[in-house]
């Protein structure tokens, strides 16, 4: 304020949320006190005020829900009286509006509130909606052959970087609602060819892991070999013992899984 405004405090409401520490909301309410000045308020208080006096069935942190708001303060500033009426805003969500247990009985706007009349002064304003988090399915391939199971190590980087987890199958599987139905056939035959022939294959009940940014639906296929083909060639595949699992380097939810399949 010294080095901008040689030391005369502003009171047009824009210079003063330009200072840091003040935004929009403080500023209209200084300069309504300190200058008179018909600004609107949209603090927090007067955002659940607004939500339940008109019934907004919106989140007001929603950007354009949050712009209509204010664009309704501004309509509603008394051409008289801002300091009062500025007061009376924030007092009122400060002492009678209040977020868990408004004091409706003694609130001078009841005959006009949505809320009130709808008997939804519990549901408004709208909570912050859930972040839905996306949803992957990957087809894993359980080749049990011999007492063993068949692993890949995972590549350095990404989700269980270096560690071993079961083959994934390119390609998609059809869901019936969460139910595995029917995988692609020939990408199975492909990814199992260099292992063996298939004799059994069953696609089992889908298991669900949560990462921070997804869920992953694991669709597990297990198979069972008619004969297996030495796989110098395939680095990166190992056959491990049954009775290793529980020891090896792999994801929670793989050897959970593994151990369930081994141990029945
Ligand atoms: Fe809030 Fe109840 Fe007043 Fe409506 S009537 S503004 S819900 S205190």
């Amino acid at each position: 304020v010294v080095m901008e405004y040689d030391g005369v405090f502003p009171s047009d409401p824009l210079l003063l949320a330009d200072l840091p520490g003040i935004g929009r909301s403080t500023a209209a309410a200084i300069s309504a006190f300190s200058s008179g000045t018909r600004a609107a308020i949209m603090d927090g208080n007067v955002k659940r005020v607004f939500a339940r006096v008109f019934g907004i069935d919106a989140y007001p942190g929603e950007k354009k829900v949050e712009e209509a708001m204010w664009r309704r303060a501004e309509a509603l500033l008394p051409e008289t009286g801002i300091e009062s009426y500025t007061q009376g805003l924030m007092d009122l969500g400060a002492t009678l509006c209040t977020r868990s247990s408004p004091d409706c009985g003694r609130c001078p706007l009841q005959p006009r509130c949505v809320a009130y009349a709808t008997g939804r002064t519990k549901e408004l304003p709208v909570r912050k909606p859930k972040k839905t988090s996306p949803e992957k399915h990957a087809v894993m391939l359980v080749v049990v052959d011999n007492g063993q199971v068949l692993l890949q190590q995972r590549p350095g980087a990404g989700i269980w970087g270096g560690l071993l987890s079961l083959p994934e199958l390119d390609g998609h599987v059809l869901l019936d609602g969460e139910l595995p139905r029917l995988i692609d056939q020939p990408a199975l035959t492909r990814a199992v060819a260099p292992f063996g022939e298939i004799e059994t294959q069953e696609l089992l009940l889908p298991i669900v892991h949560v990462f921070t940014h997804y869920k992953l639906h694991i669709v597990p296929c297990r198979l069972t070999l008619s004969r297996r083909h030495q796989m110098a060639a395939e680095a990166g595949y190992v056959w491990l013992d049954g009775d290793k699992v529980a020891d090896a380097p792999l994801p929670a939810p793989i050897k959970k899984l593994l151990l369930d399949l081994l141990d029945r």
